[in-house]
């Protein structure tokens, strides 16, 4: 049995956790669940979203499942889910975003895996507000050092880009690839503008990759990036962005396969790793057994490929992939009109997955 902390979030967090619980069980794959809580419910409960119990689960298991949590507006973190990826240094975001048949999207034959730096860029959270004393000093310290000059009064986001977090991804996206038969990483960046961090960015990118020469590398500017991810996205396999283009270009590829309703992701760190879909909590659906249940149970098959258990991860994507092509038992999200009343309800979409995986 190999031990994995179930976070069943809240909203429609329990409902697609307890239906990604069941296909996963259902593959064979041995799993002893630790069930652990977060989100709004148990802040009501306990005082914190974010028990430390739960902290404490996943550093243990080494490996989470968890279903969205919603951020409160105002309260306490910032991001329950920020604060758990910088509390487990999950420094690694992957999201694959990979065509499946049925799924109504503009494009077919998507294979793409986007691979984002977590912890620094403008998201550090290194900020200086408009109008503050110590911002009015910092603007004038630059004012004196640099050529150009910032405004009065401006606000002022950090960007900071290390060798160190550099190296670590870019390593991290040229190991995925090459365990994963991949052929190509691409890194991204905007280094004719920003010298000095980008620049930092792709002169690592760049030494990285004269260590896996087995792994062919290129380099592309954010702005063309995003126009080639249109035009031909065939020709890209792995990508490996700094944490703001990465988040930018997950939810773009995300919407080349079909949207949330189908994309997975996971962020994955030296000692943890943490699998959840892009989505999140959806409020005005909890309780209703509506949702579809698919990012969850792919960011699963990412999980049980994570813990070497490929077989099993196999069967699942398979059986999700049969049932979307079907498309006979999916959710209202899936079919040609929303109001569609052959809709199934999430458990039921969870039921025919695992009929699915009966049959070989
Ligand atoms: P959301 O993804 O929860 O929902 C946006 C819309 O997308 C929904 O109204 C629904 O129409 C659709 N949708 C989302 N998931 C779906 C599913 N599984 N099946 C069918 N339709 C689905 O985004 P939001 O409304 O901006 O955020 C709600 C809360 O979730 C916020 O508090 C936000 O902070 C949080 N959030 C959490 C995570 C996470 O836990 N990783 C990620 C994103 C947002």
């Amino acid at each position: 049995m190999t031990d994995v902390t179930l976070v069943t979030g809240d909203g429609i967090g329990p409902e697609i956790a307890e239906a990604t619980r069941r296909c996963i069980d259902a593959t064979g794959a041995e799993i002893n669940w630790d069930m652990a809580e977060a989100g709004v419910e148990v802040m009501e409960k306990t005082g914190t979203p974010l028990p430390e119990a739960t902290v404490e689960s996943i550093k243990r298991t080494g490996v989470a499942l968890k279903a969205p949590i919603t951020t409160p507006v105002g309260k306490g973190f910032r991001s329950i889910n920020v604060h758990l990826r910088q509390s487990l240094d999950l420094y690694a975001c992957l999201r694959p975003c990979k065509s499946y048949e049925g799924v109504r999207s503009r494009y077919t034959d998507i294979d793409l895996v986007i691979v984002r730096e977590n912890t620094e860029d403008c998201y550090a959270g290194v900020e200086f507000q408009s109008g503050k004393d110590d911002t009015d000093e910092l603007i004038g310290w630059i004012n004196e050092h640099s050529e150009k000059k910032v405004r009065e009064k401006s606000g002022i986001t950090i960007k900071p880009i290390s060798v160190e977090a550099s190296e670590r991804i870019v390593r991290f996206a040229f190991d995925y690839a090459r365990q994963m038969g991949r052929k190509k990483v691409t890194s991204v960046h905007k280094a004719n503008i920003m010298k000095f961090s980008d620049g930092l960015w792709l002169e690592v990118s760049r030494q990285v990759a004269k260590k896996y020469p087995d792994i062919e590398f290129e380099d592309r500017i954010v702005d063309n990036m995003c126009m080639q991810l249109i035009q031909k996205p065939e020709l890209y396999d792995v990508l490996v962005l700094p944490n703001l283009y990465g988040d930018i270009l997950s939810d773009l590829c995300a919407g080349l396969v079909g949207g949330l309703g189908v994309a997975p992701g996971a962020n994955i760190g030296k000692k943890a790793a943490v699998f959840e879909a892009t989505h999140g909590s959806a409020p005005k659906y909890k309780g209703q057994n509506k949702v579809n249940p698919t990012a969850l149970i792919l960011s699963g098959v990412l999980m049980l490929r994570h813990i070497g258990k490929k077989a099993e991860a196999d069967k699942l994507e398979n059986a999700v992939a049969a049932v979307i092509a079907e498309g006979k038992d999916v959710t209202y999200d899936m079919k040609p009109h929303r109001d569609d009343p052959t809709a199934v309800g999430t458990s039921q979409m969870a039921d025919a997955i695992i009929e699915k995986i009966g049959k070989p």
